[in-house]
């Protein structure tokens, strides 16, 4: 087994994904040597599927005339949490975000235009390429900055110190054993989306059948951090999304000449549709899916966390003729498009146990498992409040109360998901960790979704983009402040 105890660097991240390769970049600018510990064999982490960051007053909006302050988004970030969040935290961070595009424009990377049809306010900023075009470029940045990217290294243990002298650390790199000694560190690891012990303990939300979309990270930043004394904040909050399915359940929507590829999620969030629960009961507004984070709290209420997504032929028709309303799930414009293939492609998911396509609502009732007279009562009230253009029981917009009255009629099972989890190591505004009497360990860094304080018990969908946004920034933020540390600890 080789010990080196030769490598010592300025700054050292554990975690190269979106957080963690932003505060290298802006470390290395700053002059500290830097050194990147990733577990996988590749950088980016989540961020490689991610689409877009948050921001506001940004140079990209000031183009496009996009007019988005900081105090609105500030506003609209406390509110959403009622308060609970770290306020120096949030302003920080929305303080920083329009100049961390101009940092990453100045760079070459180009953002596209994209209003999101969610929210609507204009803060999500597209990278060319999306999330794996962000990673790409600050890989090369760090690479033209001398960062030294260590791939397959698996961090052991933090050994703990006292002020002034350097960080020990213990990490697996491809099987052999090192050490390596820092001035400061940053915690960038990515949540523990695929901690099934530390999800069942933390997270109120979470249930069995749930799918952790992105990276199945493990934890391990938050368990080194707390061992070494970091209090935590807003531990246990799933990024959540649904209804949905999971990505790879794909419609292969023959539109004669092309073949349109959509997610099947893409249909059980159109606000005509009907959402019921597996005893029949419908339980949300379905517009509600225009935030489709605010949404998965509607579903993971219900029993089983399992919600059908329920139509008719009228609306499909509709679909073919006119495309979808919200068109969420696969490529953009997929409103107003005519799906000339849609029916036969629902068709082909009634095999693989995603949908039911019947004659007679008793029929969808016992694919359900639902009782059939609650889903009939069910169906028959919306149809009788469609008729008089008032949803009496959820108030949904008008424009969207189609009656379910032409059969075949069809269902999509759903669920709720999540895409990583969020919180955990309490942080201030300059991203130090801080212990549990709330007083900055010194050199000890945290950014990303290991940290907490900045997101409430639901995604913020107001701020689209703000947990990719958060990362970046954060990550930008803790590398500039622990490359100023370590050059002054050095300098000393
Ligand atoms: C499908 C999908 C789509 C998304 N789309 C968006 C979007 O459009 N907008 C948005 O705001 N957010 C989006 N997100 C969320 C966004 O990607 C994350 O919030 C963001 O990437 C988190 O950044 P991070 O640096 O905290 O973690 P990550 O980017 O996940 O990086 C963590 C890194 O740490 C590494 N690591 C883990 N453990 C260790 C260890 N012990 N030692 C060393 N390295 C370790 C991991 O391998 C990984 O590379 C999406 C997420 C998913 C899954």
């Amino acid at each position: 087994m080789v010990k080196s105890e030769n490598i010592i660097a300025d700054f050292i991240i554990l975690g190269g994904g979106a957080s963690g390769l932003s505060a290298a970049v802006a470390a290395a600018e700053k002059g500290a040597s830097t050194i990147i510990i990733e577990k996988r064999g590749a950088l980016g982490g989540n961020a490689i599927m991610a689409g877009g960051i948050f921001a506001a007053e940004s140079p990209t909006q000031k183009r496009l005339k996009i007019d988005l302050r900081k105090d609105e988004c500030f506003r609209t970030a406390m509110n959403h949490s009622h308060w609970k969040i770290n306020p120096y935290i949030i302003r920080t961070f929305i303080d920083k975000s329009g100049d961390t595009i101009k940092w990453l424009e100045n760079k070459g990377l180009n953002f596209v235009p994209f209003i999101e049809p969610i929210a609507g306010q204009g803060g999500f900023h597209l990278p060319t390429g999306a999330g794996i075009g962000l990673v790409k470029h600050l890989t090369d940045e760090c690479k033209k900055l001398g960062v030294n990217i260590l791939l397959h290294t698996d961090v052991k243990k933090i050994n703990s110190r006292t002020k002034g002298e350097l960080f020990l650390i213990e990490a697996k790199s491809n099987e052999i054993d090192i050490t390596l000694k820092s001035r400061s560190i940053l915690i960038a690891t990515g949540g523990y989306g695929g901690n099934k012990e530390m999800l069942k303990k933390y997270c109120l939300d979470y249930r069995d059948n749930m799918t952790c979309y992105g990276v199945p990270n493990n934890g391990d930043g938050i368990s080194l951090a707390m061992a070494l004394g970091a209090d935590t904040a807003g531990l246990g909050i799933l990024h959540m999304a649904g209804p949905t399915l999971p990505k790879s359940i794909v419609l292969n929507i023959n539109n004669e000449p092309n073949v349109v590829r959509v997610q099947l999620s893409a249909i059980i969030l159109e606000p005509n549709t009907v959402w019921v629960n597996k005893r029949g009961k419908r339980f949300t507004d379905e517009s509600i899916g225009y935030n489709h984070f605010g949404s998965a709290n509607t579903v993971v209420i219900q029993p089983d966390n399992e919600s059908f997504t329920v139509f008719d032929n009228n609306i499909v028709n509709g679909w073919i003729e006119n495309g979808f309303i919200l068109g969420m799930g696969g490529p953009m414009g997929l409103q107003g498009k005519t799906l000339h293939g849609l029916a036969t492609a629902l068709q082909e998911h009634v095999k693989r146990g995603w949908v039911n396509i019947a004659n007679k609502w008793d029929e969808i009732a016992e694919w359900m498992g639902a009782d059939p007279q609650i889903l009939e009562s069910t169906i028959s009230k919306y149809n009788s409040d469609c008729e008089n253009r008032y949803d009496t029981l959820f108030n949904k917009n008008p424009k969207y109360l189609l009656p379910l009255l032409t059969p075949p009629f069809y269902a999509v099972k759903a669920r709720a998901d999540f895409l990583s989890t969020i919180g955990g190591i309490k942080i201030n505004e300059y991203m130090e960790v801080l212990d549990k009497k709330d007083i900055p360990i010194p050199g000890l860094y945290a950014a990303g979704v290991d940290t907490g304080g900045w997101n409430s018990d639901t995604y913020n969908g107001l701020l689209p983009g703000n947990a990719f946004g958060f990362s970046v920034n954060s990550g930008r933020i803790a590398g500039e402040n622990a490359a100023k540390y370590a050059l002054e600890l050095k300098s000393i």
